[in-house]
């Protein structure tokens, strides 16, 4: 049986020409900054973004932390969406380690924040309050069916979080998914934030990493945090050379999975028992209902993978299936075949 694995674009597996870059990559020692291949991936990385430097970690969640330890110091508060990675999924990291106090706001469905309630959440001066330091956004935003924030609306965030002495982090571990579905350069999305840390490792194949981008003074920052967390590796040009492929040669691919998402919504919207609105899947990612009387999500993840369809549940009645470099459209209406026998029809 030829499985279909939506549960992530985490799961996408390294290129042969990533392989191969990795097999021949030019190494030293990244700690002594002696590495030329990780030298090179964080001079295109910090170009792509349109920041002066950047800084190779070894996840997303690393490239979080580290930023919001460059920026925070203990008893600040970040201001973050109640929806957002760094508050759901990344473990209390900043509080557990960096003693910083987060403070969740409501995301809308498009993964904003409103900004009067930005602007109202920001503390005042008074000895009883926390600093507020730092606001984070998300983009694409996940747990929001993947929606990607706009140049203008990262731009108004940028202008209140300055106009109040507040950072601007973007846990950006998919901007390039929200360029590719915009049409604009990841720098235009990255350029309001003071810091941006983006994925190697999802949607554009490469086995491991992520990359931290900012100014000079808080890269070196964030080189700190990053050695204090046991993130100083070695010879890691072996790691950054598959990421100077995925940066070359997967990002306009990415435009594929999001058609392949379109057409997997709309399959999904066709079969009874399911819900999802196809409006609202505009990158990589597809989260969907169970509407079925007597069927849940765990039971219905079951049901799929024993026919050999992968997908995630996330909630009792909510599922989510992620396109990636793995899925051919073909391999979509496999899928749809698959979701529409199991459902009953
Ligand atoms: C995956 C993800 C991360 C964390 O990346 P890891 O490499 O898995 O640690 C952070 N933010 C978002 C929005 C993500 O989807």
């Amino acid at each position: 049986m030829e499985i279909v694995d939506l549960r992530s674009d985490t799961i996408t597996r390294p290129t042969e020409a990533m392989r191969k870059a990795m097999a021949e990559a030019e190494v030293g020692d990244d700690v002594f900054k002696e590495d030329p291949t990780v030298n090179r991936l964080e001079e295109m990385a910090a170009q792509r973004m349109g920041k002066p430097a950047a800084l190779l970690v070894s996840s997303g969640t690393m490239g979080n932390l580290v930023s919001q330890l460059a920026h925070c110091g203990r008893g600040s508060e970040t201001l973050l969406g109640d929806q957002s990675h760094v508050f759901f999924y990344e473990q209390g990291g900043a509080s557990a380690l960096g003693g910083i106090h987060p403070r969740t706001l409501a995301n809308a469905e498009d993964g904003t924040i409103a900004l009067d309630v930005i602007e109202a959440a920001i503390r005042p001066d008074d000895v009883h309050f926390p600093r507020s330091r730092l606001i984070i956004l998300e983009n694409t935003h996940n747990r929001c069916n993947g929606v990607p924030l706009t140049p203008a609306y990262t731009r108004s965030v940028g202008q209140l979080a300055a106009r109040h002495g507040l950072k601007l982090h973007i846990d950006g571990a998919r901007i390039f998914n929200a360029a590719v579905a915009l049409g604009v350069n990841a720098a235009e999305l990255a350029g309001p934030a003071d810091s941006v840390t983006f994925c190697l490792s999802k949607g554009l194949a490469a086995p491991v990493g992520s990359v931290v981008c900012g100014d000079e003074d808080f890269i070196a920052e964030a080189r700190r945090a990053r050695k204090s967390v046991g993130g100083g590796m070695r010879q890691a040009g072996i790691i950054a050379a598959a990421g100077i492929v995925a940066l070359t040669e997967m990002v306009d691919r990415l435009a594929e999975d999001h058609a392949n998402a379109r057409a997997l919504a709309i399959g999904l919207a066709q079969t009874p028992g399911l819900q999802i609105d196809p409006e609202r899947v505009t990158t990589n990612i597809v989260y969907f209902r169970v509407v079925q009387e007597g069927m849940d999500a765990p039971s219905l993840v079951a049901r799929l993978a024993d026919r050999g369809v992968l997908v995630l549940p996330t909630a009792p009645d909510r599922m989510r299936a992620v396109l990636n470099y793995h899925v051919t459209a073909d391999d979509v209406d496999r899928a749809l075949a698959v979701f529409r026998k199991t459902m009953g029809t």
